[in-house]
C-alpha cells in the first residue's frame, strides 16, 4: 500500500486532469489511481483534436495537486509523462518557433489550467475524495460530480 499523502496527490492529479477535460466539452471515460506497472494513475478520455484544450488537461494533473495543498508537490517525479507530453505537443503546435513562444503557449495553458481548476475546485474535491475510496471510476461519475456542483467553462458565469 502507497503512502496516503502520495494517493491523496494521486486522486487530486487524476482529478484535475478528468474534471478539466469534461468541463471543455472531452468525454472521459474512466479515471483511475490504481497503479499499472510505474504508471501511478490516469485519465482515459476521448479524442482531443485541440491541442491548446489538450495541452490544458495535461498541465491540469500537477496544477490541482498543488492547489489540494496535500504535500509538497515538487521536486518529485510528479509529472510523470505530463511534462514530455506537454513539451511534445508543444513543438507541433509552434514548430518553427522560437523558446519564448513554446513558453508563452505553455504559461497559456498553465494559466486556463489554473482557473478552470479553481472555477471548478468543489468538484476536483469531491472527485478526489470519491477516486481516493474506489481507486476507480467511470464518467458517469466525473459527470454526475460536476452536475451536481455545475461545471463551468472559462466563458459561463
Ligand atoms: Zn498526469
Amino acid at each position: 500500500m502507497r503512502p496516503t499523502k502520495r494517493r491523496w496527490l494521486d486522486a487530486y492529479h487524476e482529478s484535475g486532469h478528468a474534471i478539466v477535460a469534461a468541463v471543455q466539452g472531452i468525454d472521459v471515460h474512466r479515471v483511475s489511481i490504481l497503479p499499472i506497472g510505474r504508471t501511478r494513475g490516469r485519465c482515459f478520455h476521448g479524442l482531443v483534436t485541440d491541442p491548446m484544450a489538450a495541452l490544458v488537461i495535461l498541465w491540469a494533473g500537477i496544477i490541482a495537486e498543488g492547489l489540494s495543498g496535500k504535500g509538497r508537490v515538487l521536486p518529485r517525479r510528479s509529472t510523470g509523462s505530463d511534462a514530455p507530453a506537454a513539451e511534445k505537443l508543444v513543438e507541433k503546435m509552434c514548430p518553427n518557433g522560437c523558446d519564448a513562444e513554446r513558453v508563452t503557449l505553455h504559461l497559456a495553458a498553465i494559466e486556463k489550467a489554473s482557473a478552470l481548476l479553481r472555477r471548478n475546485w468543489a468538484s476536483v474535491v469531491s472527485l478526489a475524495e470519491q477516486l481516493q475510496t474506489a481507486g476507480e471510476l467511470d464518467g458517469a461519475v466525473v459527470r454526475r460530480t460536476l452536475g451536481t456542483f455545475g461545471g463551468l467553462a472559462l466563458g459561463d458565469h
